[in-house]
This record gives structure tokens, C-alpha cells and sequence, in this order.
């Protein structure tokens, strides 16, 4: 028996069970069409909403940055890492958002770790967690010693009961704003009363609502009309926005609170200046235009409507994440397979990331795929799904 021979075994039963996964190489820009593993296909899953990881006002402004301030940070925020550009991002952001203030992360799973153990860190403090949040808020809950309680998704007499029954020092409700991997929609107006009602703090993580929820994409508080009446809001750079970073958004003392106590930016080194520059651009392309914001809708809707009268289930979705529903792990990654050859590029997912038995090909649709593209794929999933049995 050797040391390592646990690993070997957990792998095999990774691969008997559909769930081990397969990690495609992308040889180009992500667009429309990327090279995958050598071949041009039609990316129908990554999270470029807006199609700005290869906007050329991005790309642009990351090569000036470059050019002025270096290739690195060389430092953590708090002892010299904190460039111009940081502080510029931050007041456009918070701008952007509706709020006093921002704080910009390395990335939005780090504003996540970032934040939950500043603001709840001892066991006198309680959560309070929507079961299906992503799992950058359940990392940043395990490391609080607070109590937590776990509700129901969605379900907001199942959070009033648990916030009935558990008093705490601090207490902190935390959701998803649009989950990740069903795109559905927290009921925000709902948790700010609950929240407002039982004296909580309430933070809502916006990844998937940035760029697509709300006036010009502000997210999910815009949407429903309550800006700045959401605590704390997290959000993402590496999706909508096309770089790689994340974000925390609120008032001017939370963040000032947070630039003492996260320890992701006390310990971590900055975002490099090519990344603030190309972020900066995106939002001051959204700020100024919504156009793309309304052509990834329109995508989307057509799109799911054209999935569903083919057949397939698409879930619960009220955004343009769209699941394509396939049960069990080994039957998603074989449609996915079948897709590849036919040129699509659409990854599977599998447990842990969705519960067992809820595999799925979770489509992302971009306002940078054209009429035509969204053409080709409808062909070749009602190929697939033809040929697998799904529909
Ligand atoms: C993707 C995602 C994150 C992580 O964002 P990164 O910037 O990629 O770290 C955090 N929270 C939610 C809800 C997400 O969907």
C-alpha cells in the first residue's frame, strides 16, 4: 500500500460515476467561436455575458495600463499595492452599483471570504444561508465560528421560522441573488423586510445578476428597485465583466471596515493594473450603453423558448443561464460529448457542484452570439437529444 493510494481510489470513483472532470483546453480569445482543444466550436458555456473577455476597448485600456504602471502590484493593498487605478475602479463601481462605496478583491469567491468572517466572525453570531448558495459563500461561512442555519431555497418561511427561532449577536442572512447553477432569483424584496423585521444583516451575492439584472445590467437590487437597501453586495468581475476580479459594495463604513479586518486583502497581493484598467472599461461602457445588456435577453429568451418547444426541460430559470436537465452525471457528460463533435462546445455538470442525480448542461447564452448561432445550436441539441433519448 502506498500513501497516495486513497487518491488513485477516490479518482477511479470519480470516473466510474460520470463525475471526474474533463478539463478542455481554450487556444484563443474566448468569443462566439473559441478554439477548444484545437477545434473552432460554438462556446456555449462560459460566463462572457456581454462578450467583453475580447473587447477590444478592453483590451485597449490593459495595454495602456501595462504600459504606465508595470505588469504587477507588487504589493497587498494595504501596504503598497493600492494603485490609482484600484481606488479609480472602486468610486465607479460604487457609482455603477448605487451605493456609497466598493471595495475591489481578487476575485468574487475571495469577496466572499473576504467578507463573512469579518462581519460574523464568533460564536455568539449567526447566519443564515439559502441551501443552494454557491460554494464560495459556504468556504467564507466555514470560516466564521459562527452558528449557522441553513433555510430552504427561495423559501422564506422557512428563513422567518429559523430567524424566529435563533438569536445571535450579530446576525447575518446571506443569498445567492441569481443562482448559479438554476438561474433563478432570490426574492429580494422579501429578504429586505425579513432582514429590516429581525434586525439582520443581509448580504446578497450578485455574480450572475452583474451585467445582466437591472438598468444596464446594475444587478440585482436595481432590478427590483431597492438600490442601497441591500447591506452588503458581492459581486464579480469574471463573469459579465469579463476580466477576473471581484467586489464588495455598500456603505462607506462597511468598506472602510473591511479595508481593516478582510484578510484576503490585508494578505493577499492587488489585482494587476491591466485587470482595474479592462474592468474600468467595461463599466464605463455599461454606464454609457445598455445595448449589449438588451441583446443577451433577447438572446436568451429565444433561445430557451426554442429549447422548451423542442422538448427539453430547462429548469427554473428566470435569467440567461439556461440548464438543460439530464439527470444522471454520466448521461450529461455524454450529451456533452456528442456535442463537441457536432461543434458546440457545453460542458456538463455534475455533483458536488449540483445535487446527485440533477446533472445538467448548463448553457450560458452571450450577447455576442449571433442569430445564426443560436440557429446552429438549437440544431445540434435537438440532434443530441434526439439521439440520446432526452427528448
Ligand atoms: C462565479 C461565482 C463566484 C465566484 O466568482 P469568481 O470571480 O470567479 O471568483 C462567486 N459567487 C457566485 C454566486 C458565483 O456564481
Amino acid at each position: 500500500m502506498g500513501k497516495l493510494d486513497f487518491i488513485t481510489q477516490e479518482i477511479e470513483e470519480l470516473k466510474s460515476s460520470g463525475l471526474y472532470n474533463i478539463i478542455r483546453v481554450i487556444g484563443s480569445s474566448q468569443g462566439p467561436w473559441t478554439i477548444v482543444d484545437g477545434k473552432k466550436v460554438l462556446n456555449m458555456c462560459s460566463n462572457n455575458y456581454l462578450g467583453f473577455a475580447a473587447h477590444p476597448d478592453l483590451k485597449k485600456k490593459a495595454i495602456e495600463a501595462i504600459e504606465l504602471y508595470g505588469v504587477g502590484p507588487a504589493a497587498v493593498r494595504s501596504i503598497a499595492g493600492t494603485m490609482e487605478l484600484h481606488n479609480i475602479l472602486e468610486e465607479k463601481l460604487a457609482k455603477f452599483k448605487r451605493t456609497e462605496a466598493a471595495l475591489s478583491l481578487q476575485a468574487g469567491l475571495i469577496a466572499n471570504l473576504s467578507t463573512i468572517p469579518a462581519l460574523v466572525p464568533s460564536q455568539e453570531d449567526i447566519i443564515f444561508s439559502d441551501e443552494l448558495n454557491h460554494a464560495s459563500i459556504i468556504d467564507g461561512i466555514r470560516l466564521s465560528k459562527a452558528k449557522r442555519v441553513i433555510y430552504k431555497h427561495l423559501d422564506m418561511n422557512s428563513l422567518e421560522n429559523a430567524l424566529k427561532e435563533n438569536e445571535g449577536r450579530r446576525k447575518l442572512i446571506i443569498s445567492d441573488g441569481v443562482f448559479s447553477m438554476d438561474g433563478d432569483v432570490a426574492p429580494l424584496p422579501d429578504l429586505v423586510v425579513l432582514a429590516e423585521k429581525y434586525d439582520a444583516l443581509l448580504m446578497v451575492d450578485d455574480a450572475h445578476g452583474e451585467g445582466v439584472l437591472g438598468s444596464h445590467g446594475r444587478g440585482i437590487a436595481n432590478h427590483f428597485g431597492l438600490d442601497g437597501k441591500v447591506d452588503v453586495e458581492i459581486g464579480t468581475l469574471s463573469k459579465a465583466f469579463g476580466v477576473v476580479g471581484g467586489f464588495v459594495a455598500g456603505s462607506k463604513k462597511l468598506i472602510e471596515f473591511l479595508k481593516q479586518k478582510a484578510r484576503p486583502f490585508l494578505f493577499s497581493s492587488a489585482t494587476t493594473p491591466a485587470d482595474v484598467a479592462a474592468v474600468i472599461a467595461a463599466v464605463d461602457i455599461l454606464e454609457n450603453d445598455d445595448t449589449l445588456v438588451k441583446k443577451l435577453w433577447d438572446n436568451a429568451k429565444y433561445f430557451k423558448e426554442k429549447m422548451k418547444d423542442a422538448g427539453f426541460d430547462t429548469g427554473r430559470s428566470k435569467t440567461p443561464i439556461t440548464p438543460v436537465m439530464l439527470g444522471e452525471a454520466k448521461r450529461a457528460q455524454e450529451f456533452s460529448k456528442k456535442l463537441f463533435k457536432e461543434g458546440i462546445f457545453a460542458q456538463s455538470i455534475g455533483y458536488p457542484t449540483v445535487p446527485k442525480g440533477k446533472a445538467r448542461i448548463r448553457v450560458m447564452i452571450s450577447a455576442a452570439h449571433s442569430k445564426e448561432d443560436i440557429e446552429f445550436a438549437l440544431e445540434k441539441f435537438t440532434k443530441a437529444g434526439k439521439q440520446l433519448g432526452v427528448i
